[in-house]
């Protein structure tokens, strides 16, 4: 039973310097374990959410909860170590002279002995397909070299929580899906996985919650089939329906489905409902 608060948010407010708003009145509970995606917008507060929730940021009113303690000035390094951040832009991660020095970065500042930062790097650069790069300068390779460095940058560290701001952007189909691959690998190994994406079918199939955000307001927070049968919703913060629940409305609506209100989430899944 998930019934004890990995991170929690009350009443959270954040404005900028300018005065910008950018959260208001966020009230969340995220669990250990869980898969999240977190959808809205250009402009709704993915990404203030995200900094708000590794301790870059404080909130301006309310506050921050870590496994029970309050988060403050004082202790809010827990939430840097326990809270690891892939950032959709690699260049504003990226600050070593290569790949290899990038990667120990995190764990060297973790204060762990050589050996274990080299056998850290070691694994990183293998989840992420990184053989043969680890003497190259990151910023000569492509946008999506670059990421899958951000991404093992994060790996090394071993946070209990990842948050990813957009993982799948700029990457070619093949590392798509070993990024995809790894969410569910980490997420197997006990780890929560909070999501921000553009994409609902990927929202659809891997997330066991959604949260939308709308201006700086956590607008829906429910399971994916809950959200995507909230046409308003849907139509209000411009999400289009997951191709998967469209094709299972025009079978349901032709009397094509063995079983009705399973909604499929995979292809297969679509296979076993349609009896083949
Ligand atoms: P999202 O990630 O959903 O696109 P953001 O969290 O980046 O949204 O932005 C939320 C709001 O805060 C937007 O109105 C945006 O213009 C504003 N904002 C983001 N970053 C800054 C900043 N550094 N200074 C001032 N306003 C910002």
């Amino acid at each position: 039973m998930k019934d004890e608060v990995l991170l929690g948010l009350q009443d959270v407010c954040f404005s900028y310097h300018t005065g910008q708003r950018a959260l208001a009145d966020v009230n969340l509970a995220i669990y250990p374990g869980e898969r999240i995606a977190v959808l809205g917008p250009n402009g709704a507060g993915k990404s203030t959410l995200f900094l708000l929730m590794n301790g870059v940021y404080r909130p301006t009113r309310g506050s921050i909860f870590y496994k029970g303690m309050e988060i403050h000035r004082k202790n809010e390094s827990i939430l840097r170590r326990s809270v690891g951040i892939i950032f959709q832009e690699a260049d504003s991660q990226i600050i070593a002279p290569c790949v290899r020095e990038e990667i120990s970065f995190g764990p060297m500042n973790l204060k762990l002995s050589p050996a274990e930062v080299e056998e850290r790097v070691k694994q990183a650069v293998n989840v992420m397909n990184l053989g043969g790069f680890e003497d190259r300068p990151p910023h000569y390779l492509s946008g999506g070299e670059k990421k899958r460095v951000g991404i093992a940058d994060i790996i090394a560290m071993e946070p209990e929580i990842f948050l990813f701001d957009e993982p799948m952007a700029s990457l070619d189909p093949f590392h798509a899906k070993l990024v995809e691959a790894l969410l569910v690998r980490l997420n197997g190994q006990g780890k929560t996985l909070i999501v921000s994406t553009h994409d609902v079918d990927f929202a659809y199939r891997w997330a066991e919650r959604i949260l939308v955000f709308q201006n700086g307001r956590l607008t829906a927070n429910g399971t994916p089939p809950e959200i995507f049968s909230r046409d308003a919703l849907c139509g209000s913060a411009c999400l289009e329906c997951p191709i998967l629940l469209q094709i299972e409305r025009i079978l349901e609506k032709n009397n094509l489905l063995k079983e009705k209100g399973r909604s499929p989430r995979t292809v297969k899944e679509l296979e076993q409902l349609l009896g083949r």
